[in-house]
């Protein structure tokens, strides 16, 4: 075999298209909430790949299936269906409210999916029905049709002319949507937690409010689940605890546990609007990314995961507090399930990269979401002891913060 090139990071900056701006250090292996860089540096991961690793990393069963499927086929395009796919659209039937889904490869694939797909109902109902309302600082991905239906200009303005008829309204502001929406709306589509935004919950009320808003004008509820799916909200998708049933799922991130796959969930009726050529991607229902993505859902569709969550959630909120007690670095602590968004107070305003950046250095992965608030979005099954160590470390940043 050819001797591989030695790399440092120094060299994504050379070769790479500077779309991001990584950490110091290069990781080169992981084991369920740990990781290790180059130097041999010890990591305990928070962030799980930014809420993808939902069972750690290199999990042994997950593992298992993508070598067992390795061994079988890994690629066959869209003139064939697989196996693996097939089981997997059953296991998702069989555990939402959808009746058909639709493979993809990512978050902005599946909500690309979604928002044509509303726009081909838009246009069948008639009536000029094409406007899609989304909301103010929402995240839904970085293609045009996503990046312009999400909330925050700034990702979108530069690459004008965008997609037309988007109308973004303030989050959790139901009176705003009653406003505005009427029968030329074809969709509305909102996070249950905005993730990117800041880890903001919708209130019940709200989500609540936006069913009744839809059925009334005959718009499809989208409710991106991307970041809060897969038990991530310790329900299997956030809306099974919310009450409130949308018309179309999107779901990735953790559905592959490291995997690429996205998924868009939907019932009959709109599902089949897509037809043959209508609609398509290469990799989609992919058997390898599908095999995996059947073993990651089984194991964590289970009740042994779903409420090691939500203790898990308590062990944070009791961990957090005790650094803020001695600390007050954070006014708030917010979020759902192992999806948590520490907010900085006043006197370290807009101070959350800071803080990352300390906390890697004491050996601790975590996020964030916006200059304000520190994210945490680690692995659903992390052990107490490694919640524990990485709070530690995490106490250690804090500290030298204040210093
Ligand atoms: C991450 C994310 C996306 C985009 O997913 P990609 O896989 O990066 O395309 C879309 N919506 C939400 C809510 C997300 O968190």
């Amino acid at each position: 075999m050819q001797q591989q090139l030695n790399v440092s990071r120094e060299n994504f900056d050379d070769w790479l298209v500077p779309t991001y701006a990584p950490a110091s250090f290069v990781l080169v292996r992981g084991e369920g909430s740990w990781l290790w860089d180059q130097e041999g540096k010890d990591y305990v991961d928070f962030a799980g790949g930014i809420a993808v690793n939902a069972l750690g990393h290199a999990h042994p069963q997950v593992k298992k299936t993508l070598v067992e499927q390795a061994d079988k086929v890994w690629h066959l395009g869209n003139g064939y269906t697989n196996e693996p796919v097939l089981r997997l659209a059953k296991q998702l039937i069989d555990a939402t409210f959808a009746e058909k889904v639709f493979f993809c490869n990512s978050g902005a694939e599946a909500n690309e999916a979604a928002l044509k797909l509303a726009r081909l109902y838009g246009h069948k109902e008639g009536g000029n029905k094409s406007e899609i309302i989304a909301f103010k600082n929402a995240f839904h991905g970085r293609t045009l049709f996503t990046v312009t239906a999400g909330g925050q200009p700034k990702y979108s303005e530069d690459f004008a002319p965008l997609p037309q008829d988007i109308t973004h309204l303030p989050f959790n502001d139901l009176a705003a949507v009653a406003d505005h929406i009427s029968d030329r709306t074809c969709a509305v589509i909102v996070e249950p937690i905005q993730g990117e935004g800041g880890v903001v919950p919708a209130d019940a009320s709200f989500l609540q409010g936006l069913r009744e808003l839809c059925d009334k004008h005959g718009a499809l509820l989208i409710f991106d689940e991307v970041q809060t799916g897969v038990g991530r909200t310790g329900e299997l998708y956030a809306y099974q605890g919310y009450g409130v049933v949308p018309d179309i799922l999107t779901t990735a991130k953790a559905l592959g546990g490291g995997f690429p796959i996205g998924a868009m969930l939907t019932l009959d009726k709109y599902g089949v609007l897509f037809q043959p050529g209508t609609h398509g991607t290469t990799y989609g229902g992919n058997p390898l990314a599908t095999a995996v993505a059947g073993t990651v859902l089984s194991m964590i569709n289970t009740p042994e995961v779903l409420n090691g969550v939500q203790k898990r959630h308590q062990w944070f909120i009791d961990g957090l507090k005790r650094i803020n007690e001695q600390y007050q670095v954070f006014s708030e602590v917010r979020g759902a399930g192992l999806l948590l968004g520490a907010v900085m107070s006043e006197r370290f305003n807009g101070q959350a990269k800071q803080l990352n950046t300390l906390a890697a250095e004491e050996g601790l992965i975590a996020l964030i979401a916006g200059p304000n608030v520190l994210r945490f979005a680690p692995s659903l099954i992390i052990s107490g002891a490694d919640i524990e160590e990485g709070l530690n470390r995490l106490e250690r940043a804090v500290k030298r913060l204040c210093a």
